[in-house]
């Protein structure tokens, strides 16, 4: 009997009692090829000395010094650091303990900013159906996942949801790529009319979406037409990268890619690589300049934001990334995941779609190719092909359809950037066996 109030309260989770590169062991010593990461999380791998020596050159020094008293220089490096490398325009840095807490500072100082520049009307958050930007009260009234809010709905804050920018189940026949995204991101203009463009503070989006859908990248000029709407209307743009940040799609951040930079861009998983929990919101100096200005501060913090113990992790596994020229190997291993998925599952009756970018691709499952009908939710898919990866040594992080019920299970896959080729190849080998097993379970 655990007295662990566990995430999934029925199931018999293995003890991980070590972790060395892409693997995991258990108690056991059963090893597991750890091929995504946790979720996204663990980009450098597992217990990395040039990692573990600067947490305890850290702790050598001091653990924790609470910000309304102290800075200290290891957060200092970490902001300037990240702003070296920032998307135009992202001047300053807000340090919190994960992607949720970085989501709430996020919106609030949206809401913030525009009270500062008299402008308090300004209210509303919209975002997409296709998301999921945390479990915090704020955060996930800003996601549209309709599984992880429903009986939470009486808590949250009024927010509007546009459709996903999702080609494989909306594009229209004949339409191209473009003229898709076009539309797709003329959504946002509709609403922020019908909402009042006085009314409206931000527009909330994953640039390749994780959680809810499997690695779903945008048709392109899709962000940028996004871009456009936000200035017309003077709307800020919040961009969630928690999950596909920090070079898991093969640039540092994910909308260098969409040739495009937020007004705020959140960022935690892979910048501290799971060695502390950590998250960020960089902000424009735009924004900044409004608090300067105002009232002096930001109406917000935390016990544990700017720690310097997860600021020293976040500062090595950045070094470590830009050292040892890590996002080469996530383009090239990226190329190679994509390849093999190709091979393995392209002639697949069951695999609608493989999707994504760098180290953050995606399969999903469909019951009929044909009509892309997924399979009976009932029957859930993705939780037979965990099971069923985890007996094989394989960790992956498959999701049921989570938007209207007509998208399919999808499978993630984001392992380390130090991943190999054999890695690769051993970890599609392996999905492929579960994939196999998880489908003829039903029958
Ligand atoms: N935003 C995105 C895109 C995420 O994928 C997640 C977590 O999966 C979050 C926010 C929330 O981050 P955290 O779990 O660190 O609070």
């Amino acid at each position: 009997m655990t007295h662990l109030l566990h995430r999934s309260i029925q199931s018999d989770l293995p003890v991980a009692a070590r972790g060395e590169g892409v693997f995991i062991y258990d108690r056991d010593g059963k090893v597991y090829l750890d091929a995504s990461g946790g979720a996204a999380v663990s980009s450098l791998g597992h217990g990395h000395p040039d990692v573990l020596k600067a947490l305890h050159a850290q702790l050598d020094t001091i653990a924790y010094a609470h910000t309304g008293f102290f800075t200290t220089e290891v957060a200092e490096k970490l902001a300037d650091r990240l702003i070296e490398d920032a998307p135009e325009g992202l001047d300053k840095v807000y340090l919190v303990s994960g992607g949720s807490e970085a989501m709430e500072a996020a919106l609030k100082m949206a809401r913030q900013y525009f009270v500062e520049t008299g402008q308090p009307g300004r209210r509303h958050v919209i975002a997409r159906r296709q998301s999921y930007h945390g479990n915090t009260l704020g955060a996930l009234a800003a996601g549209g996942n309709a599984l992880r809010r429903t009986q939470f709905s009486p808590l949250l804050i009024e927010t509007h949801h546009i459709a996903p920018c999702y080609a494989y189940r909306h594009q229209h026949e004949g339409e191209s790529l473009e003229n898709y995204g076009a539309r797709a991101a003329g959504e946002l203009e509709d609403k922020i009319l019908e909402l009042g463009e006085d009314q409206v503070m931000a527009f909330v989006a994953e640039p390749v979406v994780g959680a809810t859908s499997g690695a779903v990248p945008p048709a392109p000029g899709y962000f940028r037409k996004i871009r456009e709407i936000c200035d017309r209307y003077g709307v800020l743009l919040i961009l969630d990268e928690v999950m596909c940040g920090m070079g898991r799609t093969g640039t540092l951040h994910a909308c260098e890619q969409e040739g495009i930079s937020p007004d705020l861009l959140v960022i935690a998983k892979g910048l501290g690589g799971g060695y502390q929990p950590i998250g960020a919101v960089l902000l424009s100096g735009r924004i900044f300049e409004a608090f300067e200005q105002g009232s002096g501060f930001f109406q917000h913090g935390h016990t544990y934001m700017g720690h310097p113990m997860a600021a020293a992790a976040g500062l090595a596994v950045q070094d470590i990334i830009r050292r040892d020229n890590l996002l080469a190997n996530v383009m090239a291993m990226g190329a190679h995941l994509t390849d093999c998925l190709a091979q393995r599952f392209g002639q697949d009756p069951r695999v609608g779609d493989i999707r994504g970018r760098g180290l953050f691709q995606a399969i999903e499952l469909v019951e009929n190719k044909e009509t892309k009908a997924p399979f009976d939710p009932a029957f859930k898919i993705h939780a037979r092909i965990k099971r069923e990866a985890m007996q094989r040594g394989l960790m992956v992080y498959p999701m049921g359809g989570t938007i209207d019920g007509r998208e399919g299970d999808h499978v993630l896959i984001a392992p380390p950037f130090i991943a190999t080729k054999t890695d690769i190849e051993t970890i599609v080998d392996r999905l492929g066996a579960a994939v196999d097993a998880a489908t003829q379970s039903i029958g």
